[in-house]
């Protein structure tokens, strides 16, 4: 999330009055920047990452951690170099950049300034990240600690504030979260609402337990507190809202309280973002199932591995017409995803791309379409563009309602940065340097910097051979959701098979084989014998065309290397670890409760594996953190 800009937030009731006055001046302010922008070339790849961080409180005495509510005052102190240099009182470079994130326990960092081209910047990524958690740490009491984890694992039950609250909140009307848990920035109560306005109910994650051998069955939440009824929408849960045999959470908090690991590239012009956009689409169900670190969720062990689901019904705004559980009379779509979902439709233009590969019937605003056709837009793009604008915006600020479209893409953003999915194709924003970007957001956050910069950099070489080498990873998109499915299994990594294409290299026949198959984690990533060549021997075979210090080479040796292993199954994901730490405590009665003692150790034995002062080779193998 980017600098916030401050106003009036206007409640759901108002807002939905000037829906279409957004997305108009929206779609103005794109079609300025796409004729201003549409031949611009760079030179050069930049890219950058961007790590999320939870905070946690420990008390060594009593042997129990928080999650800290204190981190905003902490993020002012962490911005105050780049306000300096913004307001011309420093010429410092900036070391790292800080941004606020959904939860108030949050921080989100990435470097100073992108990274470049070349090898020896790969390099760089793990020291920043290790400067970016000492720099936060810097600024905390010593008892706080910034952690690299997907979530915490108990929030949302009892007593796990600092400082506490009661869970009584008019934005999110949660039944085990307070309002106080969300970042005081208006736009984050105002989304919170808006979002659970817009639905009308409350949102609904059921994530499904994990059985365990005296976890009851069926397993009906002893600790949901059923009768509580603050509020109207609190009958929900009763009525069927929680489901038997999930873990059941009511509020934005548990899903937009997740942290993850993105990375932003700048393309060279509008087609190679476009094809980059296409390109990592397919990788990013698997990357989401190696890097998946998330197997607790409100205190319970759950029977997936992974966050997106949870975010994906964290902010599923749509109506039950729009979820197709009502006929459509006020609104204007039935809608298969949520707004945080994978994407639902390819977009570049490449000689190599099929119209049969998209194929989800794609819901898209006709008029937008129509629009954005006319003024030179073609199919694909203007499908994706009207596509994202079948939502509603859900934050509006009274001050900002009207804007110069030839300058500002507030109203644009509005949409685009509202769609979370799996890629994302960036537009330069308005009189900026900057060029077409493309974000991967599919993967979670790793416990260590060493694990995060490996994912990091392999993402990154990715790129670099998919564009070298012109690989050819479609599929239809269909398959792509099927493996965003089976990526949240438990163990998936290990376990499970995904859809990938067989033939990733270049043809020069129309007969080319189009074909797709069901491989393994290890065949994808570290390939077959005679056949699919695997994405690791791929990055090998073009970093051995190519001139690189031997310091840097090794460091990407053990980065490729790391990613192989958890590939082959030798190393565990984090999610596997983290489930199996708390199966093998003491305290843990084979019962899926992680109890706070447990929750102690665990964040203990976490943060001591990030600071290296704890070896976890099941994890990282001779690596160090
Ligand atoms: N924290 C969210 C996630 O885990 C992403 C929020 C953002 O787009 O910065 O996917
Ligand atoms: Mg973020």
């Amino acid at each position: 999330m980017g600098l916030l800009s401050l106003g009036t937030p206007l409640p759901w009731s108002e807002a939905k009055k000037y829906a279409d006055h957004v997305r108009t001046h929206g779609i103005e302010q794109f079609l300025a920047i796409y004729r201003k922008q549409k031949a611009q070339q760079k030179q050069c790849l930049l890219w950058g990452d961007e790590v999320e961080y939870v905070v946690v409180e420990c008390d060594e005495e009593q042997k129990r951690c928080k999650l800290s509510l204190t981190v905003f005052d902490i993020l002012a102190q962490l911005q105050q170099p780049e306000v300096a240099v913004l307001n011309g009182e420093s010429t410092e470079t900036l070391e790292a950049l800080w941004r606020p994130e959904y939860g108030r326990f949050m921080l989100e960092a990435t470097p100073g300034s992108p990274y470049g081209s070349t090898f020896r910047d790969l390099g760089k990524v793990e020291s920043n990240m290790k400067l970016r958690r000492r720099l936060a740490k810097e600024k905390m009491p010593s008892n706080m600690l910034p952690m690299t984890l997907v979530n915490y694992p108990r929030l949302g039950c009892p007593g796990e504030l600092e400082p506490d609250h009661e869970p009584r909140g008019e934005a999110c009307q949660s039944l085990f979260v307070p309002d106080e848990i969300i970042n005081p920035h208006a736009r984050f109560p105002t989304l919170t609402a808006n979002i659970r306005r817009r639905r009308g109910a409350k949102v609904e994650i059921n994530m499904p337990i994990f059985h365990d051998k005296n976890t009851p069955k069926p397993f009906i939440d002893p600790t949901i507190p059923w009768d509580r009824d603050w509020f109207v929408h609190d009958k929900e849960a009763k009525q069927g809202a929680a489901k038997p045999d999930h873990i059941y959470m009511d509020a934005m908090a548990f899903g937009m309280g997740c942290c993850c690991l993105q990375i932003t590239f700048q393309a060279c012009n509008i087609d190679e973002a476009r094809r980059l956009y296409d390109q990592l689409a397919p990788v990013a169900p698997i990357m989401l199932a190696l890097t998946a670190a998330a197997p607790i969720f409100r205190g319970y062990l759950a029977d997936v591995d992974s966050r997106w689901n949870v975010i994906a019904a964290a902010v599923d705004d749509r109506t039950p017409e729009e979820r197709g559980l009502e006929p459509l009379k006020n609104n204007r779509f039935v809608i298969n995803k949520s707004r945080y979902d994978s994407i639902d439709c390819y977009i570049s233009k490449d000689a190599t791309f099929k119209n049969k590969y998209n194929d989800l019937d794609l819901v898209y605003d006709k008029d937008i379409y129509e629009k954005l056709r006319t003024n030179d837009i073609d199919d694909l793009l203007a499908k994706h563009i009207s596509h994202l604008f079948i939502r509603d915006p859900l934050v509006i600020f009274k001050e900002f309602l009207d804007l110069d479209d030839e300058n500002s893409a507030d109203h644009f953003e509005n949409l685009q940065s509202t769609n979370w999915q799996t890629v994302r194709f960036k537009p330069p924003p308005p009189n900026s340097d900057i060029g077409w970007r493309v974000e991967f957001r599919s993967m979670e956050v790793q416990l260590t910097d060493f694990e995060n910069a490996a994912f990091a950099v392999f993402i990154v070489l990715l790129t670099r051979v998919i564009l070298s080498f012109g690989l050819n990873f479609y599929m239809p998109i269909s398959k792509v959701d099927a493996n965003m499915q089976t990526a949240h299994h438990r163990g998936a990594a290990v376990n499970e098979q995904f859809y990938f294409r067989k033939n990733v290299f270049p043809s020069n026949t129309d007969e080319e084989n189009d074909d797709y198959e069901l491989m393994t984690m290890n065949e994808i990533i570290n390939g077959k014998e005679h056949g699919f060549p695997g994405l690791v021997p791929l990055i090998h075979s073009y970093l051995n065309s190519t001139n690189i210090d031997i310091e840097t080479r090794c460091k990407i040796s053990s980065y490729l290397s790391l990613i192989s292993k958890r590939a082959s199954g030798e190393l565990m994901t984090g999610a596997s670890y983290l489930r199996h730490f708390v199966m093998n405590h003491p305290d843990y009665q084979n019962d899926s409760v992680v109890s706070p003692s447990i929750n102690y150790d665990l964040i203990k034995h976490v943060d001591q594996i990030a600071k290296g002062q704890v070896k976890a080779p099941e994890l990282l193998g001779d690596f160090s953190a």
